[in-house]
């Protein structure tokens, strides 16, 4: 079965907000085999989204409405479905009751703007909305099923849960099938390099499927299975993930949302290593990072955001000759950062980050873009040196990304001996 998705507001087409209910559901719907042919994206206007309403029901044979069963004057959907539709809205007993237990419940009187929401199109079902008081839609039209969900994110997924999904399963007992995803996070190879260690597997029409995307340094694998039950996709998913992992190693660092720094956070639990950082560049995003893992308090020590020379000499005992002789982009002044970093918090690793992150600044052999990350830990001592492209933003948050990477790595053979 193919669907088509239609978030419905001005808010989202004057891009002041971004659609997430559109991609949720088609995750969603790929988890029931269905798969989202379109996305369209309308204002609050009536007769657009009646238009919208016209091409969609004409292409696929299910339709999917967030947004626009509010209370105000510009929330057009069910009078746009009644419109085309060719039916009158009616009010319905039963929601304009729930509408009026839900405010009493909260001790407050129904406004009087609240009760359009109890009206349907005469053809429409309602859904409960267990979290709010805008009701949802299921109808018919033309050759098309159509459910309306309320725009407010967590109100759409609880009743895409409880009322859509149940009514999708029973719908599409024939076609059948499952599509199961994973994400498999990767750092430090390149896209490229990536693809030629795992080329046979990333070939079109395999199944599962692998494909590449790239976002902010990270090189993400998708992995994509299409099997009759999820039991299968799952299994099938498993054996590539473990392909992949085989041929990239370390460079493989989680899967789905996870980042670096939960790595980082877990591996220093686990091998009960205190680590710091000395933050130039980086201006004390890694520290951030650390600090946004829940746990992180028991092996974080602290941070020394070092961003002049003056501070670098005077909070890490970087020696002045040091950063006269070699520049503070440098090696040398990288590691005694790091260094400086690790005695004064008494810590196993200590990490620093240097670079010009640009706009500005730079040197003909370090141009701008240039960062060195020193690590100082058990395992001895680690200076990478990276020439990113890309702005400002980005090069520090890359940066960042490096440094918890190396400390990563550091953990790694930490765990390994
Ligand atoms: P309802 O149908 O419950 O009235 P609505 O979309 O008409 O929803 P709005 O006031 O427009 O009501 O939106 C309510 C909240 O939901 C706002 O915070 C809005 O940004 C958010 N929202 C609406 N549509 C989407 C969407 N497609 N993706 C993400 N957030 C959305
Ligand atoms: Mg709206």
């Amino acid at each position: 079965m193919r669907a088509e998705i239609i978030a419905i507001g001005t808010e989202l087409t004057t891009g002041q907000t971004v659609d997430t209910n559109g991609p949720w559901l088609s995750q969603r719907l790929a988890e029931l085999g269905i798969s989202t042919a379109f996305h369209t994206i309308v204002a609050d206007e009536v007769a657009d989204i009646v238009e919208a309403l016209r091409i969609a029901t004409a292409r696929v044979p299910l339709v999917l409405i967030s947004g626009g069963l509010g209370p105000t004057q510009d929330d057009l959907t069910r009078e746009a479905l009644a419109l085309a539709a060719q039916v009158s809205l009616v009010e319905d007993p039963i929601a304009l009751e729930h509408i009026r237990t839900f405010f009493s419940s909260r001790g407050r009187s129904m406004p009087e703007r609240n009760r359009v929401q109890a009206l349907r199109p005469e053809n429409a079902e309602l859904l409960p909305n267990p979290m709010g008081t805008a009701p949802g839609l299921f109808m018919h039209l033309g050759q098309a099923m159509i459910f309306a969900m309320p725009g407010v994110p967590r109100e759409l997924q609880v009743m895409f849960q409880e009322q859509v999904r149940p009514r999708l399963l029973l719908a599409d007992r024939r076609t059948g099938g499952v599509i199961v995803f994973r994400k498999i996070n990767t750092f430090g190879l390149g896209e490229s390099a990536v693809e030629e260690k795992i080329a046979d597997l990333t070939v079109r029409g395999r199944n599962p499927e692998v494909g590449i995307t790239v976002s902010d340094a990270v090189v993400s694998l998708r992995i994509i299975a299409r099997y009759p039950t999820f039991a299968e996709a799952q299994a099938q998913i498993n054996a590539t993930e473990s392909l992949i992992r085989q041929r990239l190693g370390d460079v493989v660092y989680g899967v789905e949302e996870e980042e670096l720094e939960d790595q980082v956070v877990r591996l220093a639990q686990e091998a009960k290593t205190t680590l710091a950082t000395a933050e130039s560049i980086t201006g004390g995003l890694v520290a951030h990072r650390i600090c946004r893992v829940p746990g992180a308090s028991q092996y974080f020590q602290g941070a020394i955001v070092a961003y002049s020379e003056e501070s670098k000499h005077r909070e890490l005992d970087v020696p002045w000759d040091l950063l006269r002789t070699h520049g503070a982009v440098s090696a040398p002044v990288a590691l005694a950062m790091a260094e400086g970093a690790r005695r004064r918090f008494g810590v196993d690793i200590a990490v620093a980050t240097t670079g010009f992150a640009g706009p500005t600044g730079g040197t003909p052999q370090e141009p701008t873009g240039t960062a060195y990350v020193a690590l100082v830990g058990p395992q001895g001592t680690e200076i990478v040196r990276q020439v990113w492209s890309g702005e400002r933003t980005e090069v520090m948050s890359r940066t960042a990304k490096l440094a918890l990477n190396l400390i990563r790595l550091h953990l790694l053979k930490l765990s390994a001996k």
